[in-house]
């Protein structure tokens, strides 16, 4: 209801499911369950298709042919827009940065894939901060080949982006309810913020006590705190929802960054491996490994306490293990050829 007037395309069978990861639980001594935000019928999946679902509904319904959208070199958001682009019948730019050295430029994983949906791909070899600059460029010049351009800024963060969690939260909550279950956690990965936002305004919007833990994968703490609160303020608006987020609602974990935005470490294969060979789950190298492992620690160290529940929000990711390849044999002492 909430959400109906909003234009909408599908792109995704919804729900996704909701598991309990028996044998993690067992071994931690916390009722975690996963919402598997990783598998979804376009491309792999992800949490990024949930926002495409509304960005572009509001593309299409303002008339626009074609987007315009940006990422590093590995973005899952690039590899969904293709793909989502690609079944709408949309036009694709990618601006893709060229300049983020943790990635080598070798076309592999999202970005083999970037390439296979035939997106059309410019690598701008220029600082983050200009990348907003290179996008209305961009824009203007297709508007002068006769195109109606649709500007998509990174990681697709926007307002109308949020409400695909805002509708998540719904989604979660009815599966909680039907199997009788009070969650007192839900711990994510976070980094453009508008995931986190749409889930820390669903939650206060429907009185749903469940505290969100977005766990940075390297944006500085106090940057992603102030996109959670504006991107849910900007939504609660959009909305017409009587709700304030408050800086108290937003809690950006910043402890298991190692070494920040694309840093892999021994700790973060160690997790893929570990959570791999309990439950035969993935997780990616740059966000939902960062995000377990401060999961097992915060529960280790006792800041979640013994027979807590919690929903680990699987945001997707994994064609991460086949671009980071190297790194994660390097650090999982994985052969490199047998
Ligand atoms: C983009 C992304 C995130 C972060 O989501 P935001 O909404 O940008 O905060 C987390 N996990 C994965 C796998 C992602 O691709």
């Amino acid at each position: 209801m909430l959400l109906s007037k909003f234009p909408r395309v599908r792109l995704t069978p919804l729900p996704t499911p909701l598991e309990k990861l028996e044998r993690l639980s067992k071994e931690l001594g916390v009722d975690i369950y996963v919402k598997r935000d990783d598998v979804m019928t376009l491309a792999f999946g992800g949490n990024k298709v949930r926002k495409l679902e509304f960005t572009l509904g509001d593309a299409i319904a303002k008339g626009c042919d074609t987007i315009v959208t940006t990422g590093a070199l590995t973005s899952n958001h690039a590899r969904l827009t293709a793909a989502a682009c690609r079944k709408l019948g949309l036009k694709l730019v990618l601006v893709l940065r060229g300049r983020d050295r943790q990635f080598p430029r070798k076309v592999k994983g999202n970005l083999l894939l970037d390439y296979i949906f035939g997106a059309d791909i410019r690598i701008a070899d220029v600082d983050k901060s200009e990348i907003p600059r290179v996008l209305r460029e961009v824009a203007e010049e297709l508007k002068g080949e006769g195109y109606k351009p649709y500007i998509l800024p990174t990681g697709g963060a926007t307002p109308v982006g949020v409400l695909g969690y805002v509708n998540a939260c719904m989604e979660l909550i009815y599966q909680l309810n039907e199997r009788n279950l009070e969650v007192d956690y839900l711990v994510h990965a976070s980094g453009t913020g508008g995931t986190q936002a749409g889930l820390v305004l669903g939650f206060k919007a429907f009185n749903t006590p469940i505290k969100v833990i977005g766990v940075s994968e390297g944006t500085p703490v106090e940057t992603l705190r102030r996109k959670v609160y504006d991107l849910a303020n900007e939504a609660a608006k959009l909305l017409d929802l009587n709700v304030k987020i408050d800086d108290s609602d937003i809690v950006v974990e910043g402890r298991y960054m190692f070494g920040g935005f694309g840093v892999i470490t021994k700790e973060v294969v160690d997790t893929i491996k570990y959570v791999a060979r309990t439950e035969g789950l993935l997780l990616d190298p740059i966000y939902t490994a960062k995000a377990m492992y401060g999961l097992i620690d915060m529960i280790r160290n006792g800041e979640i306490d013994k027979g807590s529940k919690v929903v680990f929000l699987h945001t997707g990711g994994t064609p991460l293990i086949f671009h980071l390849d190297h790194e994660v044999r390097e650090k999982g002492e994985i052969p490199s050829s047998v």
